[in-house]
């Protein structure tokens, strides 16, 4: 088995989710007392969360590539990024290790493909909805169309997840306004939904939407689970 190297603490609300499916899922496979091989590093987020919003990512791709050289260095065969967010750094991350790094996106965007998708609703940070990184990721490698909600319903999503999922609170009140949008991105022509945010599936579940959504989070430690145990 091969050993997963996870950037993490983004928040660590989620990564406590990555690190529950890893194990659960190795243990299901392999049975018994077998448990997943993992390196953390766990960074502090109010520093990361300070630098996104002032748009310094030069930093946090310092930050973050010191961090996964050091994961590479103490024996990670991969590195797992446990953000969404974060993959807007990571070309500069990948460029500074010698091991490969799981893009979040391109592993959503197979799922998506394989479930003949041609039309998704992406929520996530205000960074993912609206930055080239990850829509652009998923329309010129894998063709598909990405629809986004409008300006104030994107100011909606993103402060939810940095005023309250972040911090582990879930609200109904604040499920009640996904839903919404949700709805309205299925009207728009979403065929499914993108929970582009590694926080989200703490507060919107499958069974609380008619729409088909994407869980990265799940999505994301489930391919790591399987290129760790693939020779
Ligand atoms: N975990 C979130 C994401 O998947 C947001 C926190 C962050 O900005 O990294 O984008």
């Amino acid at each position: 088995m091969k050993t997963i190297g996870l950037l993490g603490g983004m928040s660590w609300e989620s990564t406590e989710l990555y690190y529950r499916i890893l194990n659960e899922t190795v243990k299901s496979r392999l049975g018994g007392l077998h448990s997943a091989k993992v390196l953390l590093h766990s960074v502090d987020f109010a520093e990361i969360e300070k630098l996104q919003h002032q748009g310094e990512w030069d930093k946090t791709a310092k930050i973050l590539t010191k961090a996964a050289q050091g994961l590479e260095k103490a024996g990670a065969d991969f590195i797992v990024i446990c953000t969404n967010t974060m993959h807007l750094v990571a070309p500069e991350i990948q460029a500074g290790i010698d091991i490969p790094l799981l893009h979040i996106a391109d592993e959503t965007a197979e799922e998506i493909v394989d479930a003949g998708i041609q039309t998704v609703g992406l929520l996530g940070t205000g960074f993912t909805m609206e930055k080239d990184f990850y829509k652009g990721q998923l329309q010129n490698n894998f063709n598909l169309d990405v629809l986004i909600p409008n300006e104030k319903d994107r100011g909606v999503v993103h402060n939810i997840i940095y005023d309250e999922l972040c911090l582990g609170k879930i609200q109904d009140s604040s499920r009640e306004e996904y839903l919404r949008i949700i709805n309205k991105l299925a009207e728009d022509g979403a065929q499914a939904v993108i929970l582009g945010c590694t926080e989200i599936t703490l507060l919107v579940k499958p069974h609380h939407t008619k729409v088909k959504l994407f869980d990265t989070t799940r999505i994301h430690a489930l391919k790591a689970v399987e290129k760790a145990l693939k020779d």
